[in-house]
């Protein structure tokens, strides 16, 4: 008979790694994680919208009051097309999405984690991983080791994880577009708590009253190749906000957003890419949670909310069936579908994100997709926000 898995190592300490721990503990399986980064504070910056079903999970680790509790609700929605606004129905009997900073986020994650005496590491880079018997051997980027019965590869886009798994494995694929959030002193005539979709003449953006004053907008903007972050910052601020005002100075509120923003209130949050479907999300003893094997389009508004949902069905699956390849295979059956259906939906409204001259043609149609989507929000993200993971019951 198989031994139940006792002991797991974590690689990456963004959202799925902190509450893939969080949900093993809960299990009664002890996991530590390990983050290649020094502090939890480097990398991606800017917001993060968790959707009701992300939220729901959160709950079953114990994490979502401490994000309400600084999150501000979007509990409207409206669609700005050319001067035009439409209000959008919302789903009812779901909260609204919560919008919080990447940085609360993780830290909230990170308390919660060591509250229930779990070790986040830091500084500890993977490089590789050797399988002996029942057991894996995590080696980083020092020389040091690890040994643990699981390894789980929540280590982002990039996932080293992935390769060690499938050295044929596809990687991340480049939008074409990087992301940008900025701090606007311009105040639009909205109610807090209204998210607001606008369809500019050659671009899409998002906006939304900021709690303090001002309005906090995010807006992507084409470039031929992925800047990581620190190429993306080394540009001025003021040459990017050059940059974006080609792109949104015609539009209302686009424009007075861009030109009453102080540079040093825009900030660069890097390139944007997307997973394709992974074809193993396992091999022995090594498996893959988040972003590293799902990352749809940051248009599905589902990302983190996903890496979540995953992490919490991932360790139900550990919890309750013995045999790991066996565990492994009822998780990716539980989830497979449900990541690639919500991705293959944003990829097409990704598309018509993109303000180059193809997109702008395109603008009516993809119009009349994204209204379609969110006029009839029962019948396109009732699914995808309704969804609760059942942790008391057996998998
Ligand atoms: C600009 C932008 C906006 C977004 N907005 C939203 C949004 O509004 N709503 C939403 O739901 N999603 C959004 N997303 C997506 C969301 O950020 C991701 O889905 C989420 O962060 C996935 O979490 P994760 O833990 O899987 O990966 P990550 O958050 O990327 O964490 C991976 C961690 O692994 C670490 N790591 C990597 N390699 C190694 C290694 N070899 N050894 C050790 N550690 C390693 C990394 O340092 C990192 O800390 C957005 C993404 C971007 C880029």
């Amino acid at each position: 008979m198989s031994k139940r898995v006792r002991e797991v190592a974590i690689i990456g300490g963004g959202i799925a790694g902190p509450v893939t721990a969080l949900a093993l503990h809960k299990a009664g399986i002890r996991a530590t994680v390990y983050e290649g980064y020094p502090s939890t504070a480097d990398g991606l910056g800017g917001t993060i919208a968790l959707a009701p079903n992300g939220m729901a999970a959160l709950e079953i680790v114990g994490a979502a009051d401490a994000v309400r509790a600084v999150a501000e609700p979007a509990y409207r929605q409206a669609m700005a097309v050319r001067g035009k606004r439409i209000a959008m129905p919302a789903l009812t009997g779901v909260e609204p999405y919560q919008v919080i900073r990447r940085s609360d986020l993780y830290r909230i994650l990170h308390d919660r984690a060591t509250a229930e005496g779990i070790t986040i590491e830091h500084g500890r880079r993977l490089v590789s991983a050797r399988e002996e018997g029942d057991r894996v051997t995590a080696v980083f980027a020092d020389g040091s080791t690890v040994t643990a019965d699981v390894l789980v590869g929540a280590d982002g886009v990039q996932s080293t994880v992935r390769r060690l798994i499938d050295p044929e494995a596809p990687g991340p694929r480049y939008t074409g577009m990087l992301a940008f959030e900025g701090l606007s002193a311009f105040q639009v005539p909205e109610e807090p708590g209204t998210m607001t979709f606008a369809f500019g003449k050659r671009g899409y953006y998002i906006y939304w009253p900021a709690l303090g004053g001002g309005t906090t907008f995010g807006v992507n903007v084409p470039h031929p190749r992925p800047l990581t972050i620190k190429e993306a910052r080394a540009v001025p601020l003021r040459s990017w906000r050059e940059t974006l005002l080609e792109v949104y100075g015609e539009d209302a509120p686009g424009g007075e957003l861009l030109r009453h923003l102080p540079p040093e209130k825009l900030q660069v949050n890097g390139a944007l890419y997307i997973m394709p479907p992974v074809p193993h999300w396992y091999r022995g003893r090594l498996v893959l949670v988040g972003d590293a094997v799902h990352a749809p389009s940051n248009s599905s508004g589902q990302g983190a909310s996903l890496a979540i949902e995953s992490s919490i069905e991932l360790a139900r699956c550990l919890r309750d069936i013995s045999d790991v390849s066996e565990a492994f295979a009822t998780y990716e059956r539980n989830r497979r579908g449900r990541v690639e259906r919500i991705a293959a939906r944003a990829a097409k409204i990704n598309h018509t994100k993109a303000p180059g001259p193809v997109a702008r043609a395109l603008m009516p149609v993809i119009m009349s997709i994204f209204l379609k989507v969110v006029m009839k929000p029962e019948k396109t993200i009732g699914v995808d926000q309704r969804y609760r993971i059942d942790w008391p019951a057996t998998v």
